[in-house]
Order: C-alpha cells, then structure tokens, then sequence
C-alpha cells in the first residue's frame, strides 16, 4: 500500500488537543504539515520544531482565524503555494458554549457556528479545486458525538455538530467519483482544554474537586468510564487518509467509548 509520505495536510485548530494529536499522527507518516489555531507564539515554534526533528517533515503554521472566510481562503492558498497542493484537510478548530438556550448570548451562538460549521465549508470550498485537479484527497471533518445527539445547554454546538456530520455526506456525495474521501470524526469525551474549562465551570458550581467532577463528567455519558486521547482519535484519521479507506466516505465514526451505543 503507498503510504502517506510527500502528502500535505492542513489541520485546523492544531495548536492544541485534538488537532495536535491529528498533527502529530499524520506527520509520522511523512506527511507535510499546515499547523493553525491560536495560542502562545513559543510553544507553537517549539511544536513546529518539534514535528520537523522528529519526523523529517516540511512544517509551517498560520494563525488564519477560522470565524473569518477570507482568512480561511489564505491559510488554504498558503499551504497550496509552499506545498504544491492541500491534499488532506481536517477541519478541527472549534469552541464551546454551555448555556440553556435562552440565555445563550447570541454573539456566541454566531462565533460557534462560524468556528465550528461554517469554516469547515469555507475550507472544503477552498481546497476541493485543487484535490479534484490531482483526483486524490481526503476531508476529515472533527464533529462530535454531539453531531450524533444532543445534551442539554449546549444548542450551538450540537447544531454546528449535525451540520458538520450533514456537510460530510453532502461532500462526499458530490466527489464520490473523484478519487476524494470525506467523513466525520465523532469523539466522546477527550480531556482537551476545551473540556477542562467544562470541568472548572461544573467544579466551581459544585464545589466538588476538578478530579471528582472530571470522573463524574466521564462516567455520565461514557460505558467505559474513560477518556479517548488525541493520539487516539489521530490514529483513526490516518486509517481514513489511507488507502485501506478509499471506500469509506460520507460517514461519521464515533471514538467515544460507546457513548452511541445506548
Ligand atoms: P482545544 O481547545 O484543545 O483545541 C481547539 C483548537 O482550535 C485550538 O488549537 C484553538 O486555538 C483552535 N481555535 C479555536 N478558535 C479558533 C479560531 N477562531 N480560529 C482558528 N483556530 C481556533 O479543544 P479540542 O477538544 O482539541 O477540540 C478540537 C475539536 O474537537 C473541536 O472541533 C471540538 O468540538 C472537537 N471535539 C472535542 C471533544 C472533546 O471532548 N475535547 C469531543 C468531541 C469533539
């Protein structure tokens, strides 16, 4: 089976959690790197640095802001001008906002949409010219077990979820035969900072220890009482990029401890 090797990705929102762990998982296939999200200048050098002495990887970041299309629009033309081509794009970075509906401060319902939906369709839009030209590509799309059902005060981020799963099928229809892959990844619980800033909040409201309410946080929704890791959910993204998955498309696969299984 060819591997990975000489491919570019673009990995949004992969300064941290998830996206880093794709990052990391796709770099040690010899994949070349488009790093990008927000964070402390230094440790996203050091990251940088990292990727390219532990794996021999050309590795570049952007810090395009994915609430804005013409951002998007540049991170994907800068990958393609220093690259030669995006060929595999995950769409990663997203936010959270937990609020019963109507509370829900209506500018963050506009920023999780815009983060977590409609940049995945700013990105796709971007870079499918360029995939459909080398008839070969791969969108993975990072949504969530909450694009499969819904929990209580989190209306944005479940409605971004399930057009993200949504977007996935329309995508994948409309590229089926060219050689392009698209799916959905749809983890559980994973202790990212996304989560942990979830933990405090319910910690603080508790007044519970964050380790009682990180244990009570897993257990309410996961069979196996744990965490996935972003190593893991890399992984399962680099079997999708892969050719053993050139028949898998359009799908969401959950990596979530069986939380879908009830
Ligand atoms: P995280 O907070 O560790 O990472 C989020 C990343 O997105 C960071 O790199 C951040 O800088 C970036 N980001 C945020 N806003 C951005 C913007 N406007 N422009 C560019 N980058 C931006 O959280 P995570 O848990 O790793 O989340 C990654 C993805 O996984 C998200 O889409 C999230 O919804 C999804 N997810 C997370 C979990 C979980 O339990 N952690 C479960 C299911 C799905």
């Amino acid at each position: 089976m060819p591997g990975l090797k000489g491919r570019a990705a673009v990995i949004t929102g992969s300064t941290s959690g998830i996206g880093k762990g794709i990052a990391e998982r796709l770099a040690a296939q010899g994949v070349d790197i488009m790093l990008n999200g927000f964070g402390n200048r230094d440790e996203i050098s050091s990251l940088e640095d990292q990727l390219k002495s532990d794996f021999g990887v050309r590795v570049a970041y952007s810090g395009a802001d994915m609430s804005k299309p013409e951002e998007i629009r540049n991170l994907i033309r800068q990958a393609q001008d220093l690259y030669g081509g995006v060929d595999i794009l995950v769409n990663n970075a997203g936010i959270q906002n937990v609020a019963p509906i109507d509370e829900f401060p209506e500018d963050r319902w506009d920023a999780v949409i815009a983060i977590n939906l409609s940049s995945a369709f700013h990105s796709i839009k971007a870079a499918l010219p360029g995939m459909k030209d080398k008839r070969w590509g791969r969108i993975i799309n990072v949504a969530s077990a909450h694009g499969l059902t819904a929990s209580a005060n989190k209306s944005a981020y479940v409605a971004a979820k399930h057009g993200v799963v949504g977007l996935t099928k329309a995508v994948a229809l409309e590229v089926a035969t060219q050689g392009i892959t698209a799916n959905a990844i749809c983890p559980g619980w994973v202790l990212t900072d996304l989560v942990r800033s979830q933990i405090e909040a319910r910690a603080k409201e508790s007044g519970r220890s964050f380790e009682e309410e990180k244990r009570i946080l897993v257990s309410e929704k996961t069979p196996t009482q744990d965490f996935s890791t972003p190593e893991q959910i890399g992984e399962l993204a680099v079997f999708l990029c892969g050719d053993a998955a050139s028949q898998m498309t359009g799908a969401p696969y959950s990596i979530d401890g069986g939380w879908m299984a009830q």
